[in-house]
């Protein structure tokens, strides 16, 4: 009857949370483990220009527990985000990222850029562009090849802490991109003044193409956006040639997904991608 699948149900519920919140504890200590075990590490994906340029690449951070097991971004980032550890693993993620670039630049990916995804409190932090700045010096790149991604629900959560940090970030001349655009129902008016350098249409509107008439419309609209506010429109997500066919029609669309390349480390990208050397780079 209902009352007795009404109290079954809430002592699950209890003994639920409780294995939860050990398993939360667990993850919490490892996690903070990995950042000096090298259990935690970065790959890149690339992002691709009309001519199949390497433009950019994006840091993705990845995990992998003591026990062999990889747990993915969205399950530890959260975790990470409730114990304020990425804040300290969001500055490791920055370090490397920018660490890596000035390699990349010297095997001859010249004026890459890199993209680093950005937690809340990262964004937050009144401190930000100072250690950005500092952290760009330090690895020997400019801050105009650092790409900073903010979601735009981030954004709307604390809109007067955020924004100014963000026009700060821009007057140094970092770059600022709106990851998962279209997901946040932010407004048109607030768009128009935001100091962004690009906008990535989010991965469920390019799922639909070419065939869902929806999403080819909502595609569109946001390239036509992107383009009247001047922003660079980045498509993430892109699976097959199809929908890389429907992007292509508006050439200045940068492309992002499996179709082009996964994730990969850092060695790899460079030994799949040897640039061919300039003229200069070639030894006498
Ligand atoms: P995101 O920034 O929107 O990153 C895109 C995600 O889509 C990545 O998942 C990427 O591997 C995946 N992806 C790329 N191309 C394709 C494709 O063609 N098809 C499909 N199905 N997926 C594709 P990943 O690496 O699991 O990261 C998930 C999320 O975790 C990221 O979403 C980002 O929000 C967060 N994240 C990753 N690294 C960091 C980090 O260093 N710091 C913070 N704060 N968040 C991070
Ligand atoms: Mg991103
Ligand atoms: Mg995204
Ligand atoms: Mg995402």
């Amino acid at each position: 009857n209902a009352l007795s699948f009404f109290s079954t149900s809430t002592t699950q519920t209890l003994a639920m949370q409780q294995s939860d919140l050990a398993q939360r504890l667990t993850m919490e200590v490892e996690l903070y483990q990995a950042m000096t075990n090298q259990g935690l590490f970065l790959e890149y994906q690339p992002i691709f220009d009309g001519n199949r340029r390497i433009v950019a690449v994006e840091a993705l951070l990845r995990w992998r527990r003591l026990n062999g097991e990889m747990v993915r971004p969205d399950i530890f980032i959260p975790i990470a985000e409730q114990s304020h550890l990425i804040v300290q693993i969001g500055s490791w993620v920055v370090k490397q990222a920018c660490h890596d670039l000035a390699l990349l630049h010297k095997a001859g990916f010249r004026d890459l850029k890199m993209h680093v995804n950005m937690a809340p409190s990262e964004f937050t932090s009144n401190t930000l562009p100072e250690e950005l700045s500092a952290v760009v010096v330090q690895s020997g790149i400019a801050s105009h090849h650092l790409c900073l991604e903010l979601t735009e629900s981030m954004l709307m959560q604390q809109p007067d802490r955020v924004i100014p940090i963000m026009h700060s970030l821009r007057q140094l001349g970092f770059g600022i991109s709106l990851d998962d655009f279209g997901m946040g129902y932010s407004s048109l008016s607030r768009l128009k003044n935001l100091p962004i350098s690009s906008m990535k249409i989010d991965r469920s509107f390019i799922s639909g193409l070419p065939d869902q008439a929806e999403d080819r419309a909502i595609v569109r609209t946001i390239i036509e956006l992107g383009r009247n506010l001047r922003l660079n429109i980045i498509a993430e997500g892109v699976e097959t040639d199809s929908q890389l066919a429907f992007l292509r029609q508006f050439g200045d669309t940068l492309i992002q997904g499996f179709v082009m390349c996964h994730p990969q480390p850092l060695n790899e990208l460079i030994r799949l991608h040897q640039p061919v050397p300039r003229p200069v780079d070639v030894p006498a």
